[in-house]
């Protein structure tokens, strides 16, 4: 036996593997030229993030634009962080956005595939077989440096402004021998064992970020920490791992990983692996006093996905809205297809923002409007309705009473040529259709200015003895129209705006009375329909009720 081969059986006399076993056991996935694979890879600490979102989003379009794979993987080697249900907030958050995975953790309880396990805590015996192996190379040794000898390692490098760091002449252990690291271990020492850097700072590591173009950097010359004293690896020795037995084609990931990329470009070299393509993905941004900063999750709401929820935007509104920020060639597409699902659109990251894109509030609305306005009334309905259920019990119980009812509502003015785009989210729901439910009504019965209440009481009488409920919208505005004269009014616009001192006003202000009178304000949907949908009994009620206050 070589001493590195004594080595790697001192440090780790359990693993009887080598990595053949796992090469083999986890061969090349039989995709078509050019798929790709894709992965995102969370650590189960907390919600899901927005930015979280954004990057499964990105992996899945660009998975399923060249008919890969996109899978999920639970990076939880730090137990520290973990909070409970972790897993279920992350994998189902993406479910609830129709985020498909193809493989991995697929639900917060069940994984699939033929690559697993996809959660880190379940692989120790992997990463450490694969340690085993540069320990016996050579590329690998202990470290038994405490805590404390690194904090002052650190102060004095920093006091003469050296680069911080396990590196040259910092790197201690870096030529330790069996003989002392058996001492040591005989004594009952912690250990954890690192790179032997074969970079030196001076030469340059080159690649093709797919995002962001070139970057050069300095190779790593780092002895960094590939496994920890309790055998669990770190980032960057799992993700080499990880992402080499996954077959991993296409590392996409948040860009806070760009600086470490000389380490894991380093690693799958090392290890012999092919290395992947990258991408990094630029973090959502937000304006606050002039400047761009990264959506924080102390700060801001919405870096927690359920805040949309909450609020009560459709996920694919959300969806639809990060496309926009993740392709500056997607409104096109849309504009072009209107009615395309946003996964047939071809990915192309080149077109993604290079310094960060800024989350716009505005723009999900209108993105939100214009989804919402293509779903049917039925849909519209059950989604409100599910989403009182969980956040706003009272609306709920109102919407329930009569399911016919509520569908009705929000049918007006859907599921036609030119649907109104009025609905951004489900929140807002309450209030535009108040007017529909009896609690809920508060009417506002200020009348415009050039109507005067008298004219309006007269008119509403008036109206009230022809209006027929099975009238069509013609009919119906034929009967507004045909009162005008009588009462002062033009029936038509145009006569109005020829002569408008001969009038004091036209048939459309009287639709706005009757409008006021109905519903308690001035802008609704169609008012025809709305009257359908009520019943004459309610819309004669509503009607006294206006002639009362106007009076
Ligand atoms: N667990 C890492 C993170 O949450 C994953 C980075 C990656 O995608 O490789 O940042």
């Amino acid at each position: 036996m070589t001493n590195n081969e004594k080595m790697a059986e001192l440090l780790l006399p359990s693993i009887d593997k080598k990595p053949e076993y796992y090469e083999a056991l986890y061969p090349e996935r039989n995709l078509k030229e050019g798929a790709k694979v894709t992965r995102v890879a969370p650590s189960p600490t907390g919600y899901l993030h927005i930015g979280t979102l954004f990057t499964s989003l990105v992996n899945r379009i660009a998975a399923t634009s060249s008919d890969g794979i996109f899978f999920t993987r639970i990076e939880d080697t730090d137990k520290k962080r973990e909070v409970e249900g972790g897993i279920e907030n992350i994998i189902d958050g993406l479910g609830r956005f129709n985020i498909a995975i193809d493989e991995g953790f697929i639900s917060g309880k069940e994984e699939k595939g033929n690559y697993g396990p996809y959660q880190q805590s379940k692989r120790a015996e992997i990463y450490q077989t694969y340690v085993k192996e540069l320990i016996r190379q050579g590329y690998a040794y202990p470290c038994f440096c405490t805590a404390e000898e690194l904090e002052k390692v650190r102060e004095l490098q920093e006091k003469d402004n050296i680069r911080t760091g396990y590196h040259g002449k910092w790197a201690v252990h870096r030529d330790i021998t069996f003989e002392e690291a058996k001492a040591n271990i005989d004594k009952g020492m912690p250990f954890v064992i690192r790179l032997k850097s074969p970079g030196n700072e001076e030469n340059k590591v080159v690649f093709e970020d797919m995002i962001k173009g070139k970057i050069e950097m300095p190779e790593n010359d780092e002895d960094f920490v590939l496994l920890k004293s309790d055998g669990i690896p770190t980032y960057h020795f799992a993700h080499a791992i990880d992402d080499h037995l996954m077959h991993t084609t296409h590392v996409m990931r948040g860009d806070e990983w760009i600086s470490s990329v000389p380490k894991h470009i380093q690693l799958f070299r090392i290890l012999g692996f092919k290395v992947p393509k990258f991408a990094h993905v630029s973090p959502i941004m937000k304006l606050e006093n002039g400047a761009k900063r990264k959506i924080s999750k102390r700060k801001d709401p919405e870096a927690a996905v359920h805040f949309f929820i909450e609020e009560g935007y459709d996920a694919l509104s959300v969806v639809e809205y990060l496309m926009t920020i993740a392709a500056s060639d997607f409104e096109d597409f849309r504009r072009a297809n209107p009615d395309k699902p946003y996964t047939e659109f071809k990915f192309n990251l080149k077109k993604m923002s290079v310094s960060g894109a800024l989350f716009d509030q505005n723009k999900l609305i209108d993105v939100s409007k214009n989804v919402v306005s293509k779903m049917s009334g039925e849909t519209v309905s059950q989604k409100i309705i599910a989403w009182a259920k969980e956040y706003d019990g009272g609306f709920y119980d109102l919407l329930i009473k009569d399911l016919d009812f509520t569908k009705a509502v929000f049918s007006i003015d859907r599921d036609c040529a030119k649907p109104r785009k009025d609905i951004s989210k489900w929140k807002d729901a309450k209030d535009y259709v108040s007017y529909f439910f009896e609690p809920l009504f508060n009417p506002d019965y200020n009348l415009p200015e050039n109507l005067n209440s008298s004219d309006a009481v007269a008119f509403l009488k008036a109206y009230k003895e022809i209006y027929d409920e099975t009238d069509t919208k013609e009919e119906w505005f034929n009967k507004i129209k045909g009162l005008c004269d009588a009462l002062g009014f033009a029936a038509e616009t145009k006569v109005y705006k020829a002569n408008p001192e001969l009038y004091k006003g036209h048939a459309g202000d009287l639709s706005t009375v009757l409008r006021i009178a109905v519903t308690g304000r001035r802008n609704t949907p169609d008012l025809c329909s709305i009257m359908q949908v009520m019943g004459k009994d309610k819309c004669m009620e509503r009607i006294d009720k206006a002639i009362s206050a106007f009076a």
